[in-house]
């Protein structure tokens, strides 16, 4: 984990979110500043992306949030954020948020999360880059996608086995800082996608 210093968290925005989540949105936020490693994520106050910035600021960390002016407009951002960009639309935010970060980070979350997570999944598994991808599935609230779904794609060849070396799951915050690491090489999956 040392010389990861910047990684993106998607999370969900619902303030209704059961508090076990809301509670590791916290943990990965202190833990992210304690380490000395910037937050990047969607800007934004609501929901467990409020929390885990909330926490990152208060344990003394640098935040960088971008938002697009239309939420900004509708839900306002994270004004005590180190750094609040606004950006024209949704897909610059996501290339915002992808250029800024060196490894992904996901909390329980609902359809944007599902956006965000999977374009950087499709994105890593056409070689376009090799940054680690990390779900934190507590309560197993990703298994129903990462694990179910995922085979059932495999079962049907839509996704190759080895596409699950895309994605490394872990069940609390507590297992990241043994996980979260640079990758060794630039891995070209695309080039033997179908081969
Ligand atoms: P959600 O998981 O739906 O609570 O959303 C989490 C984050 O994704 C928030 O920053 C939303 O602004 C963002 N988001 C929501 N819908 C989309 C979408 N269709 N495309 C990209 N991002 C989205």
């Amino acid at each position: 984990m040392d010389s990861i210093r910047s990684v993106c968290v998607y999370c969900g925005s619902s303030n209704r979110a059961p508090e076990i989540y809301k509670q590791a949105a916290a943990d990965l936020g202190t833990l992210l500043a304690k380490n000395k490693i910037r937050l990047v994520y969607g800007g934004s106050k609501m929901g467990l992306m409020g929390i885990v910035s909330k926490a990152a600021l208060e344990a003394g960390g640098h935040v960088t949030g971008f938002m697009t002016q239309f939420l900004y407009g509708y839900e306002g951002g994270h004004e005590d954020i180190t750094e609040l960009h606004i950006v024209e639309s949704m897909h610059e935010r996501k290339q915002r948020m992808f250029e800024a970060s060196e490894a992904f980070i996901i909390l329980p979350g609902g359809l944007g999360t599902l956006d965000e997570i999977f374009e950087v999944m499709t994105w890593k598994q056409l070689g376009l880059h090799n940054k680690q991808i990390i779900i934190i599935d507590i309560n197993g609230y990703w298994s129903p996608v990462f694990t179910n779904f995922f085979h059932h794609m495999i079962d049907n060849n839509f996704v190759r086995q080895e596409d699950q070396n895309l994605f490394t799951i872990v069940r609390s915050i507590h297992e990241v800082p043994d996980c979260l690491h640079h990758p060794k090489k630039h891995d070209k999956n695309f080039v033997a996608k179908w081969g």
